[in-house]
């Protein structure tokens, strides 16, 4: 019998009704004769809630204590949609990280899957029964709770399905499946019947948080077929795929958005060798990733200002450790700024097309829109610009690039 995997995000659990209604999902794939497993969130904004819970009783998100209150969300969920399966006669129960196992490593509120063991699952199926399984959640080796990072279920949910040799996982979700754009931001975006795995690894990755990162790149390694549907239809979504089983590719399939960076400028570096090294060196060594960067060229060929982004809540210790290594630097000014937002087009099409940059930034131009900062892949090109401007930019592109919907 195949089995697949059915994964419930937060709006789809957020009341009773709701969670009925992913009953009926389960049931539906049950009467089709699949085996399910099913992995769910917690119920909208629980997970909110749990962080500033953690946070007012000075929690470090590092510790695993932070975790231990994190992680319960889900296990209100996974009870909830166990009782009302069992209410219409499904033997489901829950199943919680620890009892599946999934195994992660110690890095709190950001862990990373090392293993699964399958026999608990397997064993509950084998007796009939339907394994409602917390996402988002793991434990160490040595027995501690931890969470795989905010959205993480999507990523307990392809994970299992790897191990699991699933037919199928699907992400029922809010929105009718993977968009041209976020809908709630640019009213004439369309849904994607398919997407390549990798534009999908480029959008999650730019902000597009429909999916966790994460949990494209698995599905993409282990070869997991990944579909993004609505809870509340049920109707078809979008089918993540190789490349070679999208019909008709776009140059440009969709564009994503990222409010969550800020940006650094050191002004007046010496212009020597070493210096970045001596800049992202330490910033390295605490853990903070940088994204874009741009060095200006030097006037004088003695000075010259740098540019670069981090993670919007890595700001603050980003700044400390610069200021610590600008002792040695002497750059004369260290100006950050977080109202900025980062536009990404992704599309594999690029890789045999030009002028999509040409486009992108004629039309950001056109529109008065400054780009701050530039960076590209081989299927990706983002742009920095003033988080004002994001709306107004996101629906240009949107147009410029073909992508409003025709009706
Ligand atoms: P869930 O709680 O089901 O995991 P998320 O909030 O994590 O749901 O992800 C769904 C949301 O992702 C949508 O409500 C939508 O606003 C947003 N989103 C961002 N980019 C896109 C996109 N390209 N296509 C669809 N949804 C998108
Ligand atoms: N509940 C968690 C969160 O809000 C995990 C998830 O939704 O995937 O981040
Ligand atoms: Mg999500």
């Amino acid at each position: 019998m195949s089995l697949v995997v059915q994964k419930f995000g937060g709006t789809s659990l957020g009341d009773m009704e709701r969670i009925a209604r992913a009953a009926g999902h389960v049931m539906t794939a049950l009467g089709s004769g699949h085996r399910v497993v099913v992995v769910v969130s917690a119920m909208a904004g629980e997970t909110d809630r749990l962080v500033a819970l953690a946070k007012a009783a000075g929690g470090d998100p590092e510790s695993a204590e932070h975790d231990a209150i994190v992680a319960s969300g889900e296990q209100v969920s996974a009870g909830l949609l166990a009782l009302m399966l069992r209410d219409t006669g499904v033997p489901a129960r829950s199943f919680h990280g620890w009892q599946v196992p999934l195994i992660t490593d110690s890095s709190h509120s950001r862990a990373r899957v090392l293993r699964i063991g399958p026999d608990a699952l397997g064993a509950c199926m084998e007796a009939g029964g339907v394994p409602v399984v917390t996402g988002f959640q793991g434990v160490t080796d040595d027995g501690r709770i931890t969470t795989l990072g905010r959205g993480g279920s999507d990523l307990s949910a392809v994970t299992l399905a790897a191990r699991l040799d699933a037919e199928r996982c699907d992400i029922f979700t809010d929105v009718d499946g993977v968009f041209t754009c976020d809908p709630r931001i640019v009213a004439k975006a369309h849904k994607l019947d398919m997407i390549t795995y990798e534009e999908m690894l480029e959008l999650a990755s730019q902000g597009a948080k429909v999916l966790h990162a994460r949990s494209v790149a698995v599905a993409m390694n282990h070869r997991v077929r990944l579909q993004v549907l609505s809870s509340f239809t049920g109707a078809p979504g979008t089918m993540v795929v190789d490349e070679d089983e999208v019909v008709e590719q776009q140059v440009v399939s969709a564009i994503a958005y990222s409010k969550d960076d800020a940006k650094i400028t050191m002004i007046g570096l010496p212009d020597r060798p070493g210096v970045a090294a001596a800049l992202f060196g330490p910033l390295s060594d605490a853990g903070i990733n940088v994204d874009m960067i741009v060095q200006n060229i030097s006037p004088d060929g003695e000075s010259t200002d740098l540019t670069f982004t981090v993670a919007e809540s890595d700001l603050g210790q980003a700044l400390a450790v610069l200021a610590e290594s600008n002792r040695d630097l002497g750059a004369s000014d260290i100006v950050p700024d977080s109202s900025v937002a980062k536009v990404s087009v992704v599309g594999v099409g690029m890789r045999s097309h030009a002028g999509v940059a040409g486009r992108m930034f004629a039309t950001l131009a056109d529109r008065g829109i400054n780009i701050q900062l530039i960076s590209t892949s081989e299927i990706k090109i983002s742009v920095l610009i003033a988080e004002d401007y994001l709306e107004l930019a996101l629906r240009s592109l949107h147009s410029a690039y073909g992508l409003d919907a025709t009706d």
